[in-house]
């Protein structure tokens, strides 16, 4: 069985190779394509979560399962807080096959995801990005947006002034654009045109009043239904593309956060992002609107990627 590390992940799975292929799963996912199950999740001591997340790209395709551990300090340790392994099956014989590193692919999966949807939803002129939190998934993001705009600048927020400060001056020296570092959330969005929540607070970051009219938002931090890093405002004002509608409905944490409230219906996801892809329903609709794209993060994205990441190892080797 081959065995893919985190190394020949990082160097093999660069944007111009995941993107592509997590634009096409997400399309086959929507279509009905793809089989998969929500993800399960068993929560351990004091925040630290195990996922179990198995599907398959068809009935005759690739098929597997991540497994995976998310403990949040980890951070602070300076340790991946997301690691763990996908398992790949091979459609014909129904062998494993392959085994890869999942820390590193859910790194740039989830980015590659939301340069997907930025592509499709924010702005063509959309230049300024913000960025709140400064961990692994900042970076992957800092990285994946700029592959689908023209970047002029990024502004990033983190709880700590000083990490922010540290992220910003390694980020500009790695992307040769200017990235600073903002005082509040506020400031931080104030004139951005896309902005990317990638932290793992537990309560609201930030607030919809705050964004202005015609930017484009990433919601990744959150994954399963507890934690909502932006209040209920901003779901309500935004136009609401989310990964999977199953998911959402069942994981989403800002949108049941406002359906609990009483202040959308199921009808407020207006759809995946699969069926913007595909043309079946309209992103943006306005140079003013507010969109937002709900990350869950899904297993096609891990299959896909890692599919390709073995089956072109095969075919070189
Ligand atoms: P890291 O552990 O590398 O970074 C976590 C970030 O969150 C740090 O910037 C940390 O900074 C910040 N943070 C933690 N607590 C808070 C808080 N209460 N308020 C504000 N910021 C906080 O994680 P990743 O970058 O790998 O992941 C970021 C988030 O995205 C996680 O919640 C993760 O579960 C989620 N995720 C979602 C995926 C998806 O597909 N949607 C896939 C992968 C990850 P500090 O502690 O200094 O404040």
């Amino acid at each position: 069985m081959r065995f893919i590390d985190r190394e020949e992940v990082a160097r093999r799975l660069t944007y111009e190779l995941c993107i592509p292929i997590v634009r096409d799963a997400m399309i086959a996912f929507s279509r009905g394509e793809t089989k998969q199950l929500l993800r399960s999740i068993i929560p351990l001591s004091e925040g630290r979560l195990f996922g179990v997340m198995p599907g398959a790209m068809g009935a005759h395709a690739p098929f597997g399962a991540k497994l995976i551990s998310v403990f949040p300090e980890n951070f602070d340790r300076g340790i991946q807080s997301h690691q763990g392994l996908v398992i790949l099956f091979d459609p014909e014989s129904g062998t494993p096959v392959c085994v890869l590193h999942a820390g590193e692919i859910t790194a740039i999966r989830t980015a590659a995801a939301s340069a997907v949807a930025t592509d499709a939803l924010a702005r063509r002129d959309a230049c300024r990005l913000a960025l709140l939190g400064y961990g692994e998934q900042a970076a992957t993001h800092a990285r994946a947006i700029g592959k689908v705009r023209n970047l002029e600048s990024i502004v990033v927020w983190g709880r700590s002034p000083e990490r922010a400060r540290v992220f910003a001056k390694r980020m500009q020296a790695e992307l040769g654009l200017p990235v600073t570092d903002a005082g509040d959330v506020k400031l931080a969005v104030a004139e951005a045109d896309i902005v990317c929540t990638v932290t793992s607070a537990a309560e609201p970051i930030l607030k919809g009043e705050w964004v202005r009219p015609g930017t484009h938002l990433n919601l990744v931090g959150s994954s399963y239904a507890g934690p909502a890093e932006v209040n209920n405002d901003l779901v309500v004002r935004s136009r609401f593309i989310v990964d999977s509608r199953e998911g959402v409905l069942n994981q989403g944490a800002e949108f049941l956060r406002a359906k609990a409230a009483g202040l959308v219906g199921d009808e407020h996801i207006v759809a995946e992002i699969g069926q913007v892809l595909a043309g079946e329903v309209e992103g943006r609709r306005s140079a003013d609107e507010i969109t937002v794209y709900k990350s869950l993060g899904h297993i096609v994205q891990d299959l896909a990627t890692a599919w390709a990441l073995y089956s072109q190892s095969e075919s070189t080797s």
